[in-house]
């Protein structure tokens, strides 16, 4: 028995065997959940389906987070096809590559905006969706990054969105607690991903946790996967509307 036998959960937000939704996705299926995934369009679809088909996904489904009808579709195939879940992992985010490097003051209204929607405002949306099919105990978890709570470096408008995506973990959890249902995030230290590879500068951020950090070293996707399934799993059935840090460098100050 793993310590996620019996359940059942989707997965929004694998690009790649980089993303750290793949890192949290093996660590579920090693404790025995079965999954769903989601792509963002075909050409990701590649990538995605051969690594869902290697944790023997149920489903692997399309779903673009700007567009309603994608996040109903998903949730309306998973309730045909399972009727309850007991997780959900939201590892997504989106920004203009010239928003994570340009000054912060330049930063476009529909940049703005565009970062809020896709990095913030979906987790709303994916929780409102999965709040139906949710079982008592049931557990949302998304990803965040220090940028949320300090001015790091070129970070910008993502910063800002995850500042809003922490106070959106402690509302729906405020609301949700009532029904048996966690929200959670993690925030991990910078890994090299499709998605961190446009904040601008990366590789010093990199550099910068072997010399600051207090393990003096950057994380790995399997170290999130493994606090991911401490998050999801019934070991933290008190945890809620917390922001649980995975070595995001807390000695790393902003200049
Ligand atoms: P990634 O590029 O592998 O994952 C980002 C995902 O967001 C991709 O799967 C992409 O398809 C998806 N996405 C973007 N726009 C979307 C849309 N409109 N609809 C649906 N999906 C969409 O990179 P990652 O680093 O694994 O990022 C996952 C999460 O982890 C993000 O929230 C990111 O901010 C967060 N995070 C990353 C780091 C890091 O250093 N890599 C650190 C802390 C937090």
């Amino acid at each position: 028995m793993g310590l996620m036998t019996g359940k059942r959960g989707i997965i929004f937000g694998v690009a790649n065997e980089l993303s750290i939704a793949w890192g949290v996705a093996k660590q579920l299926h090693a404790a025995g959940a079965t999954l769903a995934f989601t792509y963002l369009n075909e050409a990701l679809e590649k990538r995605v389906r051969p690594l869902a088909e290697s944790v023997d996904a149920e489903m692997i489904l399309p779903c673009d987070l700007s567009k309603d009808e994608d996040i109903d579709a998903v949730y309306a195939e998973v309730e045909k096809q399972w009727g309850k879940i007991d997780f959900v992992v939201h590892a997504v985010a989106f920004a203009n590559r010239e928003d994570l490097k340009n000054p912060f003051s330049q930063t476009s209204r529909a940049g703005f905006s565009l970062a809020m929607d896709i990095s913030a405002y979906t987790l709303v949306a994916v929780t409102r969706g999965a709040l139906p099919l949710l079982n008592e105990g049931g557990s949302v978890l998304t990803m965040t990054y220090l940028g949320a709570q300090r001015a790091v470096p070129n970070y910008n408008v993502m910063g800002v969105a995850k500042a809003a995506l922490e106070a959106s973990v402690r509302y729906l959890a405020a609301e949700v607690g009532s029904q048996g249902i966690r929200v959670n995030a993690i925030s991990a230290g910078p890994i090299k991903t499709l998605a961190s590879s446009a904040v601008g500068k990366f590789k010093e951020k990199l550099h910068i946790m072997d010399e600051r950090a207090p393990l003096h070293r950057t994380v790995t996707q399997e170290e999130v996967g493994k606090s991911a399934l401490y998050m999801l799993s019934d070991l933290a059935s008190g945890v809620t509307g917390e922001v649980h840090f995975v070595d995001a460098g807390f000695n790393f100050v902003a200049g």
